[in-house]
């Protein structure tokens, strides 16, 4: 029989050092495989900081290669592709084997700033892990997941980035038909709680053992100096991971799926699907429309997450030893969340400690705020700029019951004259974002890229940059969502 000749696809190579250090952990840890290509790709989105960040000059993307490497159809010089194996908790329920069913992995590169990041695509095609689905990712949830990417990263939040997305015609099914995207993420590791849980699960304690080593010769060396190195781990995980949760709580950021195979090892924010940012505030609102019970309702993050801490602790006992040690670790988490959100909360108020004083405002103007469903970005903004010498009256408008949020504003200015309390209003202006990604700005920036024009996500990305400044060129923006906004119905499927 004759050889039948392959052909052979030309490697592009943009320059990048690769470490690929996951990769050296072994097979038992991933399936090696290319990325499967996306027909007749187009670009979509970019960032700019992102590249940058990435040591990529400004036009980098100019070519028909690189067009066709962030699409998964032309390999990358130095990468080696590969699909890593996790399992765990899906709304509470052991899930069993899960893995990077529609992401691939292409190694790690060295960065200007002396880090690496690790690359991945997202929606490039069939995996060993890819279940019932299809290995896809759609348009509209690319464009999602690329512009709060950057815009939690404007915030100051621990997140994976996004580098671009490209498009493609190709369709893919879902609740209707829609067309298919790659998006090209970045992050120190995308490794998830539930890479932990798939090897203790199978009782494979070595790998366990050589993914904890792993992750704290990396990431975590400060634990490999501790009497209990693991133990150590868990506890910097929980600390972590209790910080990210109340710096979204502060925002208003919903992430709508928190099992365990989104929660990254790193306290980044991974895996954004339903996601939302908080309108009116009503605590107990569920983003995800296939979220029945309202398990990931906005006020059961903080538990939620610890609950997810609990699973990654048990994960970890083979390795741990003593239930009470692991238990010890995790303990923190209350405190340290309770901090944190004390801490996030005076700065929004633009002291720069907390205090008991800051501590039963804050408090008490979210009672009211839950009681009146008042917008929680622009109550927080037009405070800022209270602060900041704007009239009481731009607050007070927003409610209702103005007897309350006067007595509020009133207990606000004596604070703010205390000689005891560290006031300063620009601290308050700077956490307090006049924009976020609210739903109604993601659908109109996909509803305007179904018609191939791309203009309103790179605008969006370049204020959600600065999050925290004004952008007179789109006041709307800043402004409350519109009557739609609010049937707006965004699922898991995605
Ligand atoms: P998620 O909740 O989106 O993080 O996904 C949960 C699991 O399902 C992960 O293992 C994903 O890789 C996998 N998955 C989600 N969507 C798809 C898809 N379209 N094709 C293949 N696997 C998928
Ligand atoms: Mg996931």
């Amino acid at each position: 029989m004759q050889d039948v000749m392959l052909p052979v696809r030309p490697q592009l190579d943009l320059g990048w050092v690769w470490r690929n250090r996951f990769a050296n952990l072994g097979s038992a840890f991933y399936t090696a495989l290319p990325p499967i290509a996306l027909r007749d790709p187009y670009w979509v989105a970019r960032s700019r900081s992102m590249a940058r960040e990435l040591g990529l000059e400004d036009d980098w993307w100019r070519t028909q290669e690189a067009l066709e490497a962030f699409s998964g159809n032309r390999p990358l010089a130095g990468s080696q592709p590969l699909a890593s194996v996790y399992s765990g908790h899906q709304f509470g329920v052991w899930a069993g084997q899960l893995g990077d069913g529609r992401a691939i992995l292409l190694g790690e590169v060295e960065t200007p700033g002396g880090g690496s990041l690790e690359l991945q695509l997202k929606g490039s095609g069939l995996t060993p892990y890819s279940r019932m689905g299809d290995g896809r990712a759609v348009l509209r949830s690319s464009i999602r997941e690329f512009l709060v990417s950057e815009a939690m990263h404007g915030l100051g939040i621990p997140t994976t980035r996004a580098l671009c997305i490209t498009g493609s015609d190709q369709p893919v099914r879902r609740e209707q038909i829609e067309t298919a995207a790659v998006i090209t993420r970045t992050a120190p590791s995308f490794i998830r709680f539930g890479h932990f849980e798939h090897f203790c699960h199978h009782g494979l304690h070595a790998e366990l053992k050589q993914l904890a080593d792993f992750v704290i010769d990396h990431f975590f060396p400060e634990c490999g100096d501790a009497a209990a190195p693991v133990a150590a781990l868990l506890e910097a995980v929980t600390r972590r991971t209790a910080q990210l949760i109340a710096q979204w709580q502060a925002v208003g950021f919903m992430h709508g799926v928190m099992n365990t195979d989104n929660m990254s090892i790193l306290g980044l924010t991974i895996d954004y699907g339903p996601f939302q940012f908080m309108d009116g505030f009503n605590p107990d609102h569920i983003c995800n429309h296939s979220d029945h019970g309202g398990r990931y309702a906005y006020r059961r993050q903080p538990p939620i997450a610890h609950w997810n801490l609990f699973a990654l602790g048990q994960a970890l006992l083979p390795l741990i030893g003593e239930p009470d040690t692991a238990m010890a670790a995790l303990a923190p988490y209350e405190e340290v969340f309770a901090a944190e959100l004390r801490q996030r909360l005076a700065a929004k108020l633009g002291f720069t400690a907390a205090s008991e004083g800051t501590r039963t405002l804050a408090d008490d103007m979210l009672r009211l705020m839950a009681r009146e469903r008042t917008d929680f970005t622009i109550f927080w903004r037009r405070l800022a700029h209270h602060a900041a010498g704007a009239p009481a009256a731009s607050v007070s408008e927003l409610f209702f019951d103005r007897a309350a949020i006067d007595a509020l504003l009133a207990r606000y200015q004596a604070l703010m004259h205390d000689p005891a309390e560290a006031f300063d209003a620009g601290l308050a202006l700077r956490h307090n974002p006049s924009i976020v990604l609210r739903n109604h700005l993601a659908e109109q920036a996909i509803a305007q890229a179904r018609n191939k024009d791309f203009q309103m996500i790179q605008d969006l990305l370049a204020a959600l940059e600065h999050p925290c400044d004004e952008h007179p060129a789109h006041p709307e923006w800043a402004g409350f969502p519109p009557d739609w906004a609010s049937d707006i119905q965004i699922s898991c499927s995605s």
